[in-house]
């Protein structure tokens, strides 16, 4: 296991951002302790494993981007507010940081992601660091996971104009859909709850993210 960028220097750092994510309203402990073990530094480039404890996206290739810790703390924690969560998809796996994060507080994930050469770096990185309860797919993640659907929480990492309906009817009784709506510049993090026939919004605040495109290249 690569262990660049692991010393005290970067135990202070990692606690400065745990820190600097309880006093932005993260006050889930176990969200929290993931975020401060889980070892962002090998989810960058090398180049950038210096930041890697920054409150900030990174780049990561093929124009996509490393969410930010508090956005992905902020996601987390909104997935699991109402309880323990057991299948969970994901959409737009990138480099599996979210992935990683969110794998123990779960049972399993089904995570899809369009970019094959991303999927594959990945898919190395999670086995590394003995994450088991996860599965990747290639393909296009606007239309969901049907084979393994319904599922009790749906995490997306990319933002579509408008909620992709598959989406929704994968979407659990009681289930959540937490997930970045909006054009580039006005998006809006919202969750759902599922009520039966009936979706419950609540808006979590302005975000940015990548947009979730349809279709694969
Ligand atoms: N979850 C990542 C962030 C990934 S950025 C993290 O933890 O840092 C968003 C990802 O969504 C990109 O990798 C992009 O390729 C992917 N994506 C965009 N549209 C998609 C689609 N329709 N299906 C699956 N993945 C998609």
């Amino acid at each position: 296991m690569n262990q660049r960028g692991i010393g005290m220097t970067s135990a202070r750092t990692r606690e400065r951002l745990i820190t600097r994510l309880r006093q932005q309203g993260i006050d889930d402990e176990a969200v929290l302790d993931r975020i401060r073990n889980v070892p962002r530094h090998l989810f960058v480039d090398e180049a950038l494993a210096s930041r890697a404890y920054e409150d900030t996206a990174l780049p990561i290739g093929q124009g996509q981007t490393i969410s930010q810790p508090f956005i992905v703390a902020r996601m987390t924690q909104a997935l699991l507010a109402a309880g323990p969560v057991q299948k969970v998809l994901e959409v737009g796996t990138g480099c599996g940081y979210q992935t990683a994060v969110l794998s123990p507080l779960v049972s399993q994930i089904y995570s899809v992601e369009r970019i094959g050469s991303l999927l594959r770096k990945t898919r190395r990185l999670l086995r590394q660091l003995e994450i088991h309860n996860v599965h990747l797919r290639h393909g296009d993640g606007w239309k969901g996971w049907k084979a393994h659907a319904p599922y009790n929480g749906i995490i997306v990492t990319a933002a579509p104009r408008e909620i992709p309906q598959p989406l929704l009817d994968q979407l659990a009784d009681g289930g959540r859909l937490i997930i970045p709506v909006g054009p580039q510049g006005y998006q809006t993090l919202m969750a759902y709850t599922r009520r039966g026939s009936i979706v419950e919004p609540d808006d979590l605040g302005a975000v940015s993210f990548v947009p979730l495109l349809q279709g694969m290249n």
